[in-house]
């Protein structure tokens, strides 16, 4: 098993499923209704160490401490925004890494947007996550503990959560399928698959993999080019897949799960905003749909400018006519609504602030 800790060497507790834990607690000598309570401790009081799990004896806690890890966040600074109440996190993890996580209020009901890695490798050109190149993929816990930290500071239940945050979640794909179904579990939050949202630049093999769990979670595609040859200016990882490889392995997803795929398309002013562009958008998408299935639902997103890159957002005209074109080819199409403009909103935006300014 690989879930240890970076810091301690010691095995993760909080990574581990109940059937584990309960595996565990029998090694060490101790009953296995014990590996329930430390469960719910964990994953339903989000305990942020031992000390808290009041009805655990102390020569149990003293054991815990020398097998194994017990991760928690340290909260570095919260920024809420005055426009809509969004608060962005940014927390320590126990090496002493940061890690961006969001928190949106919606009608429907709370959000929690994670990071998945320590920075990012697939090196996208207006994306600020991935200027450093990669540090580490985030244990189960850990992408847990954001959640857990985000819950216990507002107060409020979380019923959403986006894998959207800093890094490649299918980067780390052990780890998130991990994550995933503690999340989804009975004796934990128990946030259904159907919340839960995992977003990818597309790395083909991963996707179909993914797509074989059949879990009923929604698959989000950055799609952001509607051609091999813009997707590729904008996003280096695409030099590795084809985009008619990615689109085959979005249309396999909606196959085996019967999820609709979202495509996440952050418009960047005259990149790939044009009318042309729109029709190329089109002309994908109807390859890939039939009269009787629609498998994908396009999100346009005005690309939140960062300063370490010269791209600017379209202008609103721009985002509606784009809007517009698609409506009429009748592909399902929303606008992302802007959160959190004014706190870093946009990836790795506030850990670079605070590590470099
Ligand atoms: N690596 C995953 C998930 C993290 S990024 C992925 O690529 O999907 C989450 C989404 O935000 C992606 O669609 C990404 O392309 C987009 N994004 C990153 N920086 C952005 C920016 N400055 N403006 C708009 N969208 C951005």
């Amino acid at each position: 098993m690989e879930l240890i800790n970076f810091k301690t060497g010691k095995l993760d507790i909080k990574s581990l499923s109940l059937t584990e834990l309960k595996a565990q607690m029998e090694q060490i000598g101790e009953k296995s209704f014990r590996a329930k309570q430390l469960y719910e401790w964990m994953h339903q009081k989000m305990a942020r160490d031992y000390a808290e799990m009041t009805n655990i004896p102390k020569t149990l806690k003293e054991k815990l401490e020398e097998h194994y890890s017990y991760t928690s966040l340290k909260e570095v600074c919260v920024q809420t925004s005055k426009i809509d109440g969004t608060k962005k996190f940014l927390f320590a993890l126990s090496d002493g890494n940061l890690v961006e996580s969001v928190w949106m209020k919606y009608h429907h009901g709370n959000s929690v947007c994670i990071s998945s890695q320590v920075g990012c490798r697939m090196g996208c050109r207006f994306c600020a996550s991935t200027i450093d190149g990669l540090e580490r993929g985030l244990l189960p816990s850990e992408m847990l503990d954001q959640i857990y930290a985000i819950a216990r500071s507002t107060g409020e239940r979380v019923s959403n959560v986006v894998v959207m945050g800093t890094g490649e979640p299918l980067d780390n794909y052990e780890n998130l399928i991990r994550f995933i179904y503690l999340l989804n579990s009975e004796e934990g939050l128990h946030i259904s698959q159907r919340n839960i949202t995992v977003s990818t630049c597309g790395l083909v093999e991963e996707m179909k993999r993914l797509a074989d769990e059949k879990l009923q979670i929604t698959l989000a595609l950055s799609l952001h080019g509607a051609t091999q040859e813009k997707r590729c200016r904008l996003m280096p990882i695409a030099n590795q897949y084809p985009l008619d490889s990615v689109m085959e392995a979005c249309q396999y997803y909606f196959v085996q799960t019967g999820r609709r795929v979202t495509f996440e398309y952050s418009l960047v002013g005259g990149v790939n905003d044009t009318e042309e562009d729109a029709r190329n958008l089109c002309r994908l998408i109807s390859r890939y749909s039939t009269d009787y299935a629609q498998p994908f639902h396009v999100n346009l997103i005005p690309v939140n400018p960062i300063k370490e890159r010269n791209f600017v957002e379209s202008d609103k005209r721009e985002i509606l006519n784009f809007k517009n074109k698609l409506e009429k080819k009748h592909i399902n199409v929303t606008i992302r609504r802007e959160m959190g403009r004014d706190i870093d909103g946009a990836c790795g935006q506030l850990r670079r602030h605070i590590l470099y300014e």
